[in-house]
């Protein structure tokens, strides 16, 4: 098989030859943003709304992209292109640029902008029909006035911290609570549960970042007449709720049957997880 081709500012490299700089802004502070994404049938789904939250993280950091919105779509679909990929993740990077040494990002130019289209398997294939078990960290998600997590930028130590809780408790994923102790996400995906027919997940004010998966599942359910609530919700709500699941571009819909030992529901992947999952792959191979 070839080389994974990377997009750096306009330019392909092959993988093992696509460097930046070690003085990069990026890489010795996380300073930058990034999205993640999934191309279906050569369609990236809603390409347009992960570069406007590109765009979006970047403005909140004060991070000039030094290409347009419109340019950005072009060049993420030629990487896809390129690399013959027609069911891929991509990961969009765009970083400070190279500075000095002090953090001053004012000090730095050449923002990095790269395009990886590569394969990514985020689970086994097993824990999609099995569920996830899933503890809670004890690890809170940045405070909003701290770093806010609607910005997906490049600094995830905070969501990589209670990812290693996780893992050490032998879970491959981990629930993080806000300053508030209310329920915010899990390190890299939104999360539902289901509870006397309803739909719930945290609102955005919880501090999350606001999902893309999360909002094309929200539709998905209202378009099947469920009723749908965006809301504050603890713990207890997990605890005694009838089923729960998480989204993400890269782990799509995959369902939970444990928080903390503790069974959701009767501890089996519930139908309307299973209802939801169908409905967004359908919605994903939709052209256009
Ligand atoms: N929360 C966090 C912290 C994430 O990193 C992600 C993306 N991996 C999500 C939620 C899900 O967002 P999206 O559906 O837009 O991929």
């Amino acid at each position: 098989m070839s080389e994974v081709e990377v997009y750096i500012n306009g330019t392909y490299f092959p993988k093992s030859e696509a460097k930046v700089s070690v003085y990069d802004h990026g890489f010795l502070y996380g300073d930058g943003v990034f999205e993640g994404m999934r191309a279906y049938s050569g369609n990236v789904f809603r390409l347009g709304i992960h570069i406007d939250r590109l765009f979006q993280s970047a403005r909140a950091i004060l991070l000039e992209i030094p290409i347009t919105p419109a340019q950005m779509i072009q060049a993420v679909q030629e990487t896809l292109q390129r690399n013959k990929l027609s069911d891929a993740y991509i990961r969009l990077v765009v970083s400070r640029g190279a500075g000095s040494l002090g953090l001053d990002p004012t000090k730095t130019s050449d923002p990095q902008v790269i395009i990886i289209a590569d394969h990514i398997a985020l689970y086994p294939k097993e824990l999609y029909e099995q569920g996830l078990e899933i503890i809670t960290a004890a690890t809170i998600r940045n405070h909003p006035a701290a770093l806010n997590p609607r910005i997906k930028s490049l600094n995830y130590l905070n969501n990589i911290m209670a990812k290693i809780e996780g893992k050490l408790a032998g879970c491959s994923e981990a629930l993080m609570l806000n300053h508030l102790g209310q329920v915010a996400e899990c390190t890299g995906d939104n999360i539902f549960i289901v509870s006397r027919g309803k739909l719930m997940t945290p609102s955005i004010n919880a501090g999350i970042l606001e999902g893309i998966t999360r909002n094309a599942v929200l539709e998905l359910a209202q378009s099947a007449g469920m009723e749908v609530l965006e809301t504050t919700m603890s713990r207890h709500d997990i605890y005694i709720a009838d089923e729960c699941f998480l989204t993400g571009s890269a782990a799509e819909v995959i369902p939970v049957i444990k928080l903390d030992d503790r069974p959701i529901g009767d501890g089996q992947v519930g139908p309307v997880t299973k209802q939801l999952s169908k409905a967004f792959h359908e919605l994903v191979r939709q052209p256009g």
